[in-house]
């Protein structure tokens, strides 16, 4: 018989797996079982629209001491000859990923703890058996394997459709003792352990000790079928009995991920929408999350039966990054998945999924706000994008949920903080934008504001701004960025006297401002600046931080702030340039120049000629 050689890759995997150094080998039983049961899944949802298909489901353990085997068997799908080559010979799928990590960082510690799969037999087993035949199918296929020299598939004997896997297990070594894996205590334990909450029977015959009839104390072994897991949905059980650790090890295996969640969410609701909702946290964002392999939304349960994995309209956009199952009894089984998509109930869920996880949220928010921030770390940017997007259609759902960098610790803030904070004269939410808490810090118009005991917020982000806009205000308190043109402390008096000098210093100004003609609107006198000498503001709705963003974006049209230089009379420099208008006006345009790329730099606008900006720097010097 031919012998196929497996897939580079499933090679690799395979030789990970043999040489196994991992302790925790039991996990290969796990990994079975969960394929037998994703197989009777499969076979299950053929059921509910083609009633022919028979729905006795379940799974089969059986020892045989004598010759050291161990099979697993089921009643599900099945695979026909193709897919047998296609799934055992390459490493497709979900598995593939976490693989990978394993792989690179050779790693084994990783191997175990979930979605290494099918090859994990090889941890356990000398050689490998597939025997299966697809639903449907009038013929079946024997796989076999003794590891990485390759498979063979031929035809065989299978009465019924599913897949019987036989395992020859490796002789017991110092180290291991492989016989564990015959005894039927322990496997009944490793299915309590990792698969109590399969849905379908897992049954083994086990032996028990019973009273002989009709004798007092005489005692006799019987052999019986037994189901060895509880079989009711996790969150089908009693709150009081499902640990912590349960639905951790839960999502871990069914959302692939190697880290505990950050926060779990169970829920039951009565009402216009019925359903219970068991949702994770995950503790980071998804490698996969920005690409088109994510795929949002809940899994759809109706009375613990899975209808559909993944459930978009189950779970708000925004949040789309919680994972988890809602199981609703008001859903029908037979509704096609266009409908469920459109569906009014769904929709009342969805809504309701939303209020929950927003209030969990805001009560980590006040409960343990290390963790919340960890959250806000990872998630943050998502909520920022769920506020303005749609319209801001969101954003009164998401406002309290956002933190951002303030003045007041250096750490993250909440706008509900902020607004408790302010000053009985402050009248508005001041915020600075640049590059870091640093920058935006020491910009010259942060000044007079933190002088006056005002926090300001630090956007860091380029997100942050427009989320910002799209809020507008605050508890009707308008936001209001520092680098805009109007200096928000400026009273009548003060205003007055601004305007004096600067009528009196018109010729300069008015040669600055020709000098600048296509940089800055206009340049003008300031009273907002304490010891900086100058600063560039914006006036009108763009501003110089959105200017940046809108002209990073890959499209032709560029937009332009409208610029004003401001300059601070009281200031030494100011002086000095009127004593240069009087002395050496020819001089005026090039320092103009100078003081613009100067302010501009403060805003994080690089020179236009950098070069040129040096020399002109040094020749002054
Ligand atoms: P995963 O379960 O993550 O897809 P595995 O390595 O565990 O990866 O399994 C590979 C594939 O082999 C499965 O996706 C499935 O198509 C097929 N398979 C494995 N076991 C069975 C089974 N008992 N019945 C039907 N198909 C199976
Ligand atoms: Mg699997």
């Amino acid at each position: 018989m031919e012998k196929k050689q497996f897939q580079a890759e499933s090679k690799r995997l395979l030789e990970l797996m043999i040489h196994s150094i991992y302790t925790n080998k039991e996990i290969f039983l796990r990994e079975l079982l969960s394929n037998a049961s994703d197989a009777l899944d499969k076979l299950r949802l053929l059921s509910l629209t083609d009633h022919d298909v028979p729905t006795d489901f379940s799974i089969q353990i059986a020892v045989d001491k004598q010759s050291r085997t161990l099979t697993i068997s089921d009643n599900g799908i099945g695979m026909t000859k193709e897919e047998l080559e296609s799934n055992l010979g390459t490493i497709a799928k979900s598995g593939s990923l976490d693989f990978k990590t394993a792989n690179e960082s050779e790693d084994l510690s990783i191997i175990g703890q979930f979605g290494v799969g099918f090859y994990s037999a090889f941890m356990v087993s000398d050689q490998v058996e597939v025997i299966t035949r697809a639903y449907g199918a009038s013929e079946g296929y024997r796989w076999t394997s003794s590891g990485t020299d390759g498979y063979t598939i031929e035809p065989c004997e299978k009465p019924s459709h599913g897949t019987v896997i036989l395992l020859k297990l490796h002789p017991n070594t110092e180290e291991e003792n492989y016989d564990d894996f015959l005894d039927s205590y322990r496997l009944k334990g490793l299915v309590k352990k990792y698969s109590d909450y399969i849905r379908y029977p897992i049954q083994m015959e086990m032996e028990t000790q019973t009273k002989k009839e009709g004798t007092e104390d005489e005692w006799e072994t019987t052999r019986s079928l037994q189901t060895l897991n509880s079989m009711t949905p996790l969150w089908k059980r009693d709150r009081s009995e499902v640990s912590d650790e349960e639905y951790n090890n839960f999502y871990k295996e069914k959302f692939f991920d190697f880290s505990d969640p950050l926060l779990v969410i169970r829920s039951t609701t009565e009402g216009a929408a019925t359903y219970t909702a068991l949702l994770f946290l995950p503790a980071r964002l998804p490698m996969n999350y920005y690409t088109a392999d994510y795929q949002k939304g809940l899994s759809l349960y109706s009375a613990g039966v899975l209808i559909m994995e993944r459930c978009e309209a189950l779970l708000p956009d925004y949040f789309g990054f919680f994972r988890g199952l809602v199981d609703s009894q008001d859903l029908s089984l037979n509704i096609s998945r266009e409908m469920l998509q459109q569906d009014r109930q769904l929709q009342l869920i969805s809504k309701s999924v939303g209020k929950k996880i927003k209030r969990e949220l805001l009560s980590l928010l006040d409960k343990d706000r290390e963790k919340y921030e960890t959250f806000f770390a990872q998630f943050g940017a998502q909520l920022k994008y769920g506020c303005y997007s749609h319209y801001g259609a969101h954003k009164d759902e998401l406002r309290d949920l956002l933190l951002f960098y303030s003045s007041f610790n250096g750490k993250p803030v909440t706008l509900k903080e902020y607004h408790s904070r302010m000053k009985e004269d402050q009248k508005a939410i001041y915020y600075a934008c640049g590059r870091s808490v640093s920058a935006c810090a020491s910009l010259p118009q942060t000044e007079a504001l933190l002088e006056k005991g005002f926090e300001i917020l630090y956007f860091t982000e380029e997100v942050d701004e427009f989320v910002i806009k799209t809020l507008a205000e605050y508890e009707s308190v308008p936001f209001v960025n520092v680098s805009a043109g109007e200096n928000p402390l400026e009273d009548e008096e003060e205003k007055e006297r601004i305007s004096k000098l600067e009528e009196e210093h018109k010729p300069l100004l008015d040669a600055l401002t020709k000098a600048l003609e296509g940089k800055v609107q206009k340049v003008r006198l300031s009273s907002r600046l304490k010891s900086h000498p100058i600063c560039l503001s914006a006036e009108g709705e763009l501003s110089i931080e959105m200017e940046k963003v809108l002209n990073a974006m890959p499209t032709d049209e560029k937009v332009s702030a409208n610029k004003v230089l401001e300059l601070n009379p009281e200031h030494s420099l100011f002086q000095r340039l009127l004593d240069l208008q009087k002395s050496d006006p020819e001089s005026i345009p090039e320092y103009a120049g100078l003081l613009y790329t100067q302010a501009a730099l403060m805003e994080g606008i690089p020179p236009e000629d950098p070069v040129a900006f040096a020399d002109a720097v040094c020749k002054r010097i």
